[in-house]
């Protein structure tokens, strides 16, 4: 299959190949003629699949044959995301592929944690919109934005989307929203609550649910530690140097405890920095981006960022806190392996977390071989 077949306007397919993606991923494949189609979609696909191109390509696709004249000054795209990192990544994929167009598109990112003039200023004539909820409703009751041109809504992480703690903040904005209009929903996992809610939400969609690529899991490599709580810190130094990790993601339970590793890392000579929710805007965007593009070596996060969250080529990632749900378990040694390339997760477990341990791998159908961490000398 090749990115021609799917119809694409030739400025994309430039943009395509300059991004060095040479077919389209299974789930693009599969996404991007029905949403050319205008159907409801509910996508069902892990982190790295590309899903994030197969609805920006065919939404590109789309505004290019809209005539001049038909065009208005407010977003006719949105793009609804729950953290603020992954509102800035999104932008960043339209961004590249809008590059050159026989006709400009505008995206924009807007998001909570920095100052909303500068926003107000530059939404006007926006025709992609991807904000995290309350910003948005801030700039709407602003007047700066109106959101009823709106002809497609994406949701993207949207198991996380449509849970309680943003509830409001979305039947809100829905009802801001044109009733007619094209529905996406993207997540990695089918929540109970996700498929109770698309009933309401999507009018006779199409499900796409792409298996597990075998291929793609194998590719992420786990291994496991058993560790105590004391212990974990010297673990987590020892194996960062013994096997000279350059780039390597840090998870812990709590921002505090982030704080704390990180601390303890930079202490011992070891470059690292933390991210979570209670970070200003500023710095969490400033770690994220040191941290991809190589010249920060260890960031320790909490799940804020274990979604959605695209690190090229990421080697490592070190569950230093195992992590309530399976799902987040999932997201998190998602962020490694991604598209096509390797990752090692490794998952440090106290004695007394191994029953939940093993019920995650049950869930993930992995098996580990796990290291007792007593017999390492270190
Ligand atoms: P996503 O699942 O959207 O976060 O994408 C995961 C990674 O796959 C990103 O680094 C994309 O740049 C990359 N990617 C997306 N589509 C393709 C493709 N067709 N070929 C190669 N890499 C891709």
């Amino acid at each position: 299959m090749s990115f021609v077949k799917l119809n694409l306007h030739p400025s994309l397919l430039a943009n395509i190949s300059s991004l060095g993606y040479e077919t389209p991923t299974l789930i693009q494949a599969k996404i991007i003629p029905v949403v050319i189609e205008g159907r409801d979609l509910l996508g069902i696909a892990k982190t790295g699949s590309g899903k994030t191109a197969s609805f920006v390509l065919p939404i590109l696709n789309q505004l290019l044959t809209i005539a001049v004249g038909d065009r208005n000054r407010q977003p006719k795209v949105l793009v609804l995301v729950p953290t603020r990192e992954l509102a800035v990544q999104v932008a960043d994929v339209f961004k590249a592929l809008s590059h050159q167009l026989p006709r400009s598109v505008k995206s924009m990112a807007v998001y909570g944690g920095v100052s909303i003039n500068p926003q107000m200023k530059a939404i006007i004539g926006v025709d992609i919109l991807i904000a995290t909820p309350g910003r948005l409703l801030d700039l709407q009751r602003s007047n700066a934005v109106d959101l009823s041109k709106v002809e497609r809504l994406v949701l993207d992480e949207a198991d996380k989307m449509l849970n309680l703690g943003f509830q409001e903040e979305m039947q809100e904005i829905f009802k801001l929203l044109p009733k007619k209009r094209q529905n996406m929903l993207f997540s990695a996992t089918l929540s109970d609550q996700l498929s109770g809610i698309n009933r309401v939400l999507l009018s006779d969609p199409v499900v796409i649910e792409i298996e597990d690529n075998v291929d793609e899991v194998q590719l992420i490599n786990l291994s496991g530690y058993f560790v105590s709580s004391e212990r974990k810190g010297p673990l987590l130094r020892h194996l960062i140097k013994e096997q000279n990790m350059r780039q390597v993601l840090v998870f812990t339970s709590s921002g505090f405890k982030a704080d704390q590793v990180a601390g303890k890392l930079h202490k011992n000579g070891i470059q690292a920095l933390s991210i979570h929710g209670k970070k200003s805007q500023s710095a969490r965007l400033g770690a994220l981006d040191r941290f991809k593009s190589g010249q920060l070596q260890v960031l320790v996060a909490t799940d804020l960022i274990s979604r959605g969250i695209d690190i090229n080529e990421l080697p490592y990632v070190i569950n230093y806190e195992l992590p309530r749900s399976p799902k987040d378990f999932v997201h998190r040694v998602g962020r490694t392996g991604r598209a096509k390339s390797e990752g090692l997760a490794i998952t440090f477990v106290t004695r007394d977390e191994t029953r939940h341990f093993k019920v995650i791998l049950k869930k993930m159908k992995r098996y580990i071989d796990m290291i007792d961490s007593e017999t390492l000398d270190f």
